[in-house]
């Protein structure tokens, strides 16, 4: 089974070729443009994919080594995401599925980073289910009980910012590019993580709230700052590696409580935060401290993809999950 996938739900263009739960190509066209803004412009992002989507499917058939006559299935982001830029690849999706005669795969883009742990790749186990998945991205941060390929309950969520963003708003109270998550990461790395001290907010349950941990490095900086208009450069590494810390802390402290809850061991990582490096040695080292089997993903399979979209578009195809070309983009889905 040969199937195309297309992923356009924020500012990447993407697609990939599948041969059953073998990636054959993964190709992603960043968009550097949002930069200069310090965020995502949604007409921006939607004129750019219009322009990328065609070379990037293109090189992508061509990587694979498949002609278009050969594809078995086309499976695309339905949502959730920019109405803008999902209608680009729906629309595209849905052309190229009629014109070749094959069936359509809608795909939420949530369960698809849930799910990329399915893509076959050497030196990657795949989780069993049930399994907790926990995805933690630029739009979400949820802690999902998957029962099966199409059962999944969300057991736990962010009640305000996602994660992505509490890393995106700190780096950019630090002075950092848009998006400054990769770059907190970086310089964590030389830091003491211990260096300062933030407190971590209380929530019930499974939830999460990151919109305190923002306000509360905003005042630390202008407080230093007010004292010594040097301290964010003298200070960058430990700075960023203490906010990675709590960061890294709020999450674990909620996932063990997930683990004693629900009794299941398994979890696995998804969406561009688990490209994390203290995130992921984090996890790691939880197999040996907890006991748990941990599941962290191949790291282009992280930040959006068009392969995460191709295998859960392959477990639909194998199921005769179709859509017909009545199918129309949502900019949220149910999950
Ligand atoms: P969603 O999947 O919720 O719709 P999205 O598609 O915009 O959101 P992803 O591409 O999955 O989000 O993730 C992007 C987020 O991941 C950004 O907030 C970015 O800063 C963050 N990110 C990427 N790499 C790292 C890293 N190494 N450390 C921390 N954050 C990171
Ligand atoms: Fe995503």
């Amino acid at each position: 089974i040969y199937i195309l996938a297309i992923e356009s739900s924020c500012d990447d263009t993407a697609a990939a070729v599948l041969e059953n739960n073998k990636v054959l190509s993964n190709i992603v066209a960043r968009q550097s443009i949002h930069e200069e803004y310090g965020g995502v412009v949604p007409e921006l992002a939607s004129r750019a994919h219009q322009q990328n989507i065609v070379p990037v499917i293109d090189v992508a058939l061509k990587k694979a080594n498949i002609d278009k006559s050969q594809l078995s299935g086309i499976a695309f982001t339905q949502g959730p995401g920019l109405m803008g830029s999902l209608l680009v690849g729906t629309s595209f999706a849905k052309s190229m599925a009629i014109a070749l005669n094959i069936p359509l795969m809608a795909i939420h883009h949530m369960h698809a980073h849930v799910l990329a742990h399915f893509i076959d790749e050497e030196g990657f186990d795949k989780p069993e289910f049930p399994f907790l998945a926990m995805t933690i991205s630029g739009g979400h941060t949820q802690i999902i009980k998957v029962k099966s390929f199409f059962d999944m309950e969300i057991i736990g969520e962010t009640t305000d910012d996602a994660v992505g963003e509490a890393f995106d708003k700190s780096a950019k109270i630090l002075g950092l590019p848009y998006p400054g998550g990769p770059l907190i990461d970086k310089f964590a790395q030389e830091g003491n993580p211990k260096a300062f001290q933030f407190t971590k907010p209380k929530v019930d349950g499974l939830n999460f709230s990151f919109s305190g941990l923002k306000t509360q490095i905003l005042y630390f900086v202008q407080k230093n700052l007010a004292q010594n208009p040097n301290f964010i450069e003298e200070n960058k590494n430990d700075i960023c590696a203490s906010i990675q810390h709590t960061i890294i802390q709020i999450l674990m402290d909620k996932l063990k409580l997930a683990v004693a809850e629900t009794g299941i061991n398994q979890i696995a990582i998804g969406g561009g935060v688990s490209a994390n490096s203290g995130i992921r040695n984090t996890l790691k080292e939880a197999q040996t401290k907890y006991g748990w089997k941990t599941f962290v993903p191949k790291f282009e399979y992280t930040t959006d993809n068009a392969a995460m979209i191709g295998i859960v578009g392959y477990h639909k195809f194998l199921e005769n999950q179709f859509n017909d070309a009545s199918v129309v983009s949502k900019a949220r889905i149910e999950f």
